[in-house]
Order: structure tokens, then C-alpha cells, then sequence
């Protein structure tokens, strides 16, 4: 078993704490074998609300169970339960979002389609339908009368 962390990096313009939203939020993921090394030609998702039983070791569960297509063995991942971190840098600096442990996978890339959301810095408005599918999301801040901006969206994987 391996211990995997994901980090973000970012441009925020005027809003911090950005982070995926609900329990149920849809992370999309390339995944490769690491019994052959074969990459998943496709992104998988995977969320920390669905659990999947793992063949052959009894009331085990895990959040995404995989078979290889290649060698044909079977590999699974569970997302650890502490939250999901908020994303606050600055100044485009990765920071850490979460920990997964990996058994027979590692996960390799990190598409951030989905719903996110972040706050305003200076009025602490909740912008609740952030968008980053594009790599880019705007808008307009009403009660600081200032543009919102996340740009330059960044992501790898490391050991815990
Ligand atoms: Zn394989």
C-alpha cells in the first residue's frame, strides 16, 4: 500500500479557500497499474462518498476498484477520511488538498472538472458554483467591488 497526496497550485485573484464542493464531488483522475505499469488509456472518477467491496479480503471497501486491463489485476484505492484542505496560496504555490491510499494503482494526473467553490478575500462572499473545467474561472465580487479570478490551475501526486 502506498500513501499518495495530491497538491494544487493556483492563481487567486481576490479569493482563497478553493475547494471542491460536497462529499460526493466527482474526482477525475489518470490512473496507472503499478503491477505492469500500464496507463489507463481513459480519466477515471471517483468520489469519497461511494464505496466498492474489494475482491478477496473479507469487509473490505474501498472508494474506486480497478482491473487492470493489461495484466488483469485487480487494484484499489480509499480516500483518506481526514477533510479535504482548502486551497489558500497566494502566490501560485502548491498546497496540499488530499491523501489517498493506493493499493496495486497510483493515480498520476488530475483533471479539476467539477463544481468548486471559493471566498472572497476581502468580503468572505461565497462563491459556490466555481467552475474549472476550462482551467480559468471569473466573476465579479459585488460587496468588495472587485474582480474574482482563479487561473493557472496545477496539480501532482507525491507520497505521503
Ligand atoms: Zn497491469
Amino acid at each position: 500500500m502506498v500513501k499518495l497526496k495530491l497538491s494544487i497550485a493556483a492563481e487567486l485573484e481576490n479569493v482563497t479557500n478553493l475547494e471542491p464542493v460536497g462529499n460526493n464531488f466527482e474526482f477525475r483522475f489518470k490512473v496507472k497499474c503499478s503491477s505492469c505499469n500500464e496507463e489507463h488509456p481513459k480519466t477515471v472518477s471517483l468520489n469519497r462518498a461511494e464505496e466498492y467491496e474489494v475482491s478477496g479480503s473479507k469487509n473490505a471497501k474501498a472508494n474506486f476498484v480497478w482491473r487492470c486491463g493489461l495484466c488483469r489485476r485487480e487494484s484499489s484505492a480509499k480516500f483518506e477520511s481526514t477533510p479535504i484542505t482548502p486551497y489558500k496560496a497566494e502566490n501560485a504555490q502548491f498546497g496540499p488538498l488530499l491523501v489517498i491510499e493506493c493499493r496495486g494503482l497510483e493515480f498520476i494526473g488530475f483533471d479539476p472538472e467539477g463544481t468548486w467553490k471559493c471566498v472572497g478575500t476581502e468580503s468572505g462572499t461565497v462563491f459556490s458554483e466555481v467552475e474549472l473545467a476550462e482551467g480559468e474561472w471569473s466573476d465579479y465580487d459585488e460587496k468588495a467591488s472587485l474582480p474574482v479570478n482563479i487561473s493557472k490551475i496545477d496539480s501532482k501526486w507525491e507520497r505521503a
